[in-house]
């Protein structure tokens, strides 16, 4: 296992030749650990409704130039059929935090996808209640992803307040979905303003003690609609202002950059952290480099890729931040598009559900101890 001055070394490592290492280092536990084969798992982004007002997303509830929509049962069935039809093992049902999926439509919609189909369905929905995410599991749903965003308590509640006043602890709530017998996926943006590289050290460890099934990471990419996006999101060169709602910035060198680089160094940490994990090449990654992100990222620990099936008239009101890659591709472009990336590469595309390899043998050790 690293210790927190390895986290830290490699975080703060410029050394391309060094940096070489750790990137060979990830692959060969990647490899080792979860094999050759990507797994691919659509994306469909079902609600841009959102009551929360988070800092850095640009859904947030008082955006309210963004127009939002909410696809119907149907919709998101027609998506689920052409997932199968493509070959994808999983299904993702993300959303804004939206009280209109009601916790009945959404185990509705479950229960026919896995009636209808062999997927694996993973929700992405927020902070529900203990009763929906019981409900939602009951009617067949396989995982859930929910980042911790930063490990950094006062730093995660700046940029993600509470909702009417309600604590929210994400990290109890995947304890609880844990318990509840889901795969558990969370995660971390990268270089959000006020983030040092003791924060992301941090966020390292927790992956780690978390013994995360899934873990998603991507830079924290500026919203001009957002407070962050607006006050705080030239991160880097110049220094960050202060504003009522924007975090204090640490010094300089401790503000962790934004960048491709770093998102690199989180995905290679993840990987050597938790080697079993399923570890997403992710669309914010591929926003910064359009041309080979996606490329780089599973050759630097990554194993999953996140094609998006998302009807082209909902997704670019999907606005989570500007300019994301694959906005104005059909979900056929995206799939073709992927493939052959995967291909590139060397690498095989993952057939059946994917799931992740550190689920079975838990749930094994949990039967054994229960005996
Ligand atoms: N409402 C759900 C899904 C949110 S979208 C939830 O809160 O869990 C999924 C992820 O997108 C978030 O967890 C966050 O890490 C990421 N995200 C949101 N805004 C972003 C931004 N401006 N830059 C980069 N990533 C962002």
């Amino acid at each position: 296992m690293m210790t927190r001055p390895d986290i830290l070394h490699w975080l703060r490592e410029t050394d391309p030749l060094r940096l070489d290492e750790l990137w060979a280092h990830a692959d060969r536990t990647r490899a080792a650990s979860v094999g050759a084969d990507v797994h691919l798992r659509g994306l469909i982004e079902v609600s841009s409704h959102c009551r929360r007002h988070c800092t850095y997303c640009g859904l947030r509830a008082p955006n309210a130039p963004l127009p939002r929509y909410r696809m119907t049962s149907e919709e998101i069935l027609r998506c689920a059929h052409q997932a199968v039809g493509f070959g994808y093992g999983t299904v993702v049902l993300q959303a804004g935090e939206d009280e209109g999926l009601s916790a009945s439509a959404v185990a509705d919609v479950i229960e026919r996808i896995k009636a209808d189909t062999p997927l694996a369905v993973t929700l992405s929905l927020g902070e529900r209640t203990e009763e929906e995410l019981a409900l939602w599991r009951s009617a067949g749903a396989d995982r859930y992803l929910l980042r911790f965003e930063t490990s950094n308590p006062e730093l995660f509640t700046r940029i993600h307040p509470p909702h009417s006043g309600r604590t929210c602890n994400r990290i109890a709530l995947l304890g609880l979905l844990r318990e509840l017998g889901y795969e558990i996926g969370s995660g971390v943006m990268i270089g959000i303003p006020g983030q040092t590289y003791e924060d992301l050290a941090s966020d390292v460890e927790l992956f780690a003690a978390l013994d995360l099934d899934m873990i998603g990471v991507g830079p924290f990419l500026p919203h001009p609609a957002t407070p962050l996006g607006r006050d705080g999101g030239g991160v880097g060169e110049t220094p960050l202002r202060r504003t009522g709602e924007t975090p204090a910035p640490p010094a300089p060198t401790d503000q962790v950059p934004n960048t491709e680089g770093m998102t690199y160094k989180m995905i290679a940490l993840a990987r050597l952290a938790c080697p079993r994990a399923n570890i997403p090449s992710t669309t914010a990654l591929a926003t910064l480099n359009k041309a080979s992100g996606r490329e780089l990222g599973l050759c630097r620990g990554a194993n999953v890729v996140m094609p998006n099936l998302t009807p082209p008239e909902y997704r670019a009101m999907y606005e989570i931040y500007p300019d994301k890659a694959c906005v104005f591709e059909t979900a056929e472009a995206c799939h073709g598009c992927m493939i052959r990336r995967i291909r590139s590469i060397g690498r095989t595309v993952g057939t059946g559900r994917g799931d992740s390899p550190n689920y079975r043998p838990r749930q094994g050790r949990t039967v054994e101890a229960g005996r």
